[in-house]
């Protein structure tokens, strides 16, 4: 089959190098040069562990490769991805969908033969009929099924969840559309991936369904944190207690400082607005979505309290920045809010993170960056830690300790034991745990 993806971001970039590690013959483009410069010459622009290896072996089998130019190959493809970014619209938190109508214009424009166009981007419900009336208005000849077929791996994992996901959904209402997409995905389909056939209305919600659903789990688990607190309760517990029944399931059920990242919360607002312009609100949504929101500032008053109730003149050392470990992502992380909060308050930062720094510099200011942990300790009067990244599961507390000018750790992520902190000389703040003295 000849792929081409458009868009080669986290997405496009993923499901590009693992098509062609299927055997597919994949043409990866994107509107941003320097991007497909670097990919050209064998740099990856973004951290995704296992990428750099897959995207170098298939390249150099001659299954991948990476342009500027749309028209050619997509005139060349049977089937065309779409897979740029849907972000929140400035201003009403709708998705922004410019990119992908562009994109659609642009496939229309340059389509031959008759080809498949899959919408892999993250899209409200009924976008696939806009982008087949626009494809259908550009070109009037053009001989083209419009696919949805939303993507659910993590950065992060992207690779394993892309090669070994839970299910594969792909919505259509159309048999030669359906044959081609069995094969893009018959390697998948043979390892017994669930391959499954819907309404193309029917797959865009279900992305959305299944975004609100996780955001949802974890911002329940995040209030029990709460009261877990207030009633001398231990979080972790009632995550492992509930998390055993088989209903409930254990995942997505670690309490920390709200959920971020480029997906979960542009996607609970854009579902939330396409509940109102249906008049079919989702309550429990908008709940989560603004639960969420105040929790991340909330996390900055905690440090602010760990600290004595003020920080003004002091410095907070921050351990991890991105929205989870092992990504550069830094879309609406929570250290963003947590910083915010925290330099409002009149703190100095220093902060460290193994991966995030060069893409934290564009959204966070006013911040020093440290080499490591304990360089971001020194001197600290509070150390929070913000993403679990395993590089500070096992710091060496004494070492920690003796850099900074006063013990205070505030761990977001439930990654200690205070007993263990404790006695390292610390004082020790948790999520929903129970203070033990
Ligand atoms: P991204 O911003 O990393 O990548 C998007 C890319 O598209 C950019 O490189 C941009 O230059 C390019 N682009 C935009 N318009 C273009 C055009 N007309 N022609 C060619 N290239 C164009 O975004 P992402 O994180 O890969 O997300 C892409 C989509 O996938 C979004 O809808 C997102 O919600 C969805 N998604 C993301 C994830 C994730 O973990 N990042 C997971 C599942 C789904």
């Amino acid at each position: 089959m000849h792929i081409t993806m458009i868009g080669s971001g986290y997405v496009g970039l993923v499901s590009g190098a693992c098509f062609a590690d299927f055997g597919h013959d994949v043409t990866c483009v994107d509107l941003n040069e320097k991007k497909i410069e670097a990919l050209k010459n064998g740099q990856i622009p973004i951290f995704e562990p296992g990428l750099d290896a897959l995207v170098a072996d298939n390249a150099k089998a001659g299954r991948l490769t990476f342009t500027t130019d749309l028209a050619p190959a997509v005139a060349k493809a049977d089937v065309v991805f779409i897979g740029v970014g849907t972000p929140s619209r400035r201003g009403d938190g709708h998705a922004d969908l410019s990119y992908v109508y562009a994109a659609a214009a642009d496939i229309a424009r340059a389509v031959q033969g008759f080809t498949v166009v899959v919408t892999k981007s993250t899209v409200p419900v009924g976008t696939g009929d806009e982008v087949e009336r626009i494809i259908r208005e550009t070109n009037p000849a053009a001989d083209v099924v419009v696919v949805s077929n939303p993507e659910f791996l993590r950065e992060g994992a992207a690779i394993d969840d892309f090669k070994r996901p839970d299910r594969i959904v792909v919505g259509l209402e159309d048999e030669r559309a359906r044959e081609v997409m069995t094969e893009v995905y018959r390697p998948l389909y043979l390892n017994q991936a669930p391959l499954m056939f819907t309404g193309r209305r029917t797959a865009e919600l279900i992305k959305y369904a299944g975004n609100a659903f996780l955001a949802m789990k974890i911002t329940f688990i995040n209030e029990m944190a709460d009261l877990c607190e207030r009633t001398g309760a231990d979080v972790q517990d009632v995550a492992r207690g509930i998390g055993l029944d088989g209903r409930i399931g254990s995942k997505f059920l670690n309490a920390g400082p709200g959920y971020g990242g480029s997906c979960f919360p542009k996607d609970t607002l854009a579902l939330v607005k396409t509940g109102q312009d249906y008049d079919s609100p989702l309550r429990l949504v908008e709940a989560t979505v603004e639960v969420n929101d105040r929790r991340k500032r909330a996390m900055g008053r905690k440090v602010i309290a760990a600290a004595g109730g003020n920080v003004r003149g002091k410095t907070v050392g921050i351990l991890g920045l991105t929205f989870k470990p092992n990504t550069d992502d830094m879309r609406d992380a929570p250290s963003i809010a947590i910083i915010q909060a925290l330099q409002d308050a009149g703190a100095t930062i220093r902060a460290y993170d193994p991966e995030g720094i060069e893409m934290s510099k564009a959204v966070i200011q006013n911040v020093e960056y440290a080499t490591d942990a304990y360089d971001v300790a020194q001197g600290a009067d509070v150390l929070v830690l913000v993403t679990e990244w395993n590089a500070f599961r096992s710091l060496d507390l004494e070492r920690v300790k003796a850099a900074m000018n006063t013990p205070v750790l505030v761990d977001l992520r439930n990654v200690y034991r205070q007993k263990e902190v404790e006695a390292a000389g610390f004082t020790y703040h948790s999520v929903g745990r129970p203070v033990a003295h």
